[in-house]
């Protein structure tokens, strides 16, 4: 290429630091994305009722995509105006279904925890995703965490044995390249089992990130991990 090549290439380079179009600022530090075991949720006093479409697949589920500050403190029901409007999410409803399934009582089709968690926790992340976008990254990242195929492969699966917490941890590490948050809670006979994952995602909602802070665990070395 000649001089005169260069001097366009290097303007239009030059150029395209100003036309290449903003980013969104984000008014949050990270996302958790947490994922809830059905079978520590349903095995507690408070028990559990399955979705109107039947009882969800044994595998992990969307608790939410949390926005968070760094400090570890958390904006919450960031918009009351925004409204949950259905028809913007119907091409997801038999993912959501599917991955984000709801285990509250009464048995009900989903709709209400998913607007419940958008209204507390997605309307703190508007700077960035939009409703669609919001449940649609959501999905896109419980798939890509794929987090128990990962487990499963470690030797560690949901058959009411106890595992080490360092392990579950380390497995979870080894796949997806960061240390997890890991939450447990209490079967019955008073068992810590494995209740919740989280895992921690950049404010673009595209990639895992290391946790600037990991939630409160309360699990102590060894965790059960329950049948479901
Ligand atoms: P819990 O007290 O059961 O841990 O949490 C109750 C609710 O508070 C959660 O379901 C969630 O909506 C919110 N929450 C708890 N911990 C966090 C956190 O670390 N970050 C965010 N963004 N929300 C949280
Ligand atoms: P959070 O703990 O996020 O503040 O509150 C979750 C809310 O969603 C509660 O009111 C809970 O009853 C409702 N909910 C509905 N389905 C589920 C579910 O499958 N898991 C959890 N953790 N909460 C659910």
């Amino acid at each position: 290429m000649g001089a005169k090549g260069w001097f366009i290439l290097k303007f239009l380079m030059f150029q395209g630091l100003f036309i290449s179009p903003p980013q969104p600022q984000a008014d949050f530090d990270f996302f958790y994305l947490v994922l809830q075991w059905p079978g520590a949720y349903c095995d507690t006093k408070r028990t559990c009722c399955y979705p109107t479409s039947g009882k969800p697949a044994a595998d992990f589920g969307i608790h939410g995509l949390w926005p968070n500050y760094k400090d570890g403190s958390w904006p919450s029901n960031c918009d009351p105006d925004s409204e949950f409007d259905r028809s913007q999410i119907s091409d997801l409803v038999s993912r959501l279904k599917r991955n984000w399934p709801t285990l509250a009582c009464p048995s009900n089709d989903g709709f209400k925890f998913w607007e419940y968690e958008w209204g507390k926790h997605g309307t703190c992340s508007e700077s960035v995703l939009s409703l669609h976008a919001y449940f649609d990254t959501t999905l896109r990242l419980k798939d890509q965490a794929n987090l128990l195929q990962t487990l499963t492969d470690s030797g560690i699966k949901p058959d009411d044995g106890f595992y080490d917490l360092q392990k579950i941890s380390d497995a979870i590490k080894d796949a997806i390249g960061f240390t997890p948050g890991i939450q447990c809670n209490k079967d019955p006979e008073r068992n810590d089992q494995l209740h919740q994952i989280f895992l921690c995602v950049d404010t673009s909602g595209a990639n895992f990130i290391e946790c600037p802070i990991l939630p409160r665990g309360r699990c102590p070395s060894q965790v059960q991990f329950a049948m479901f």
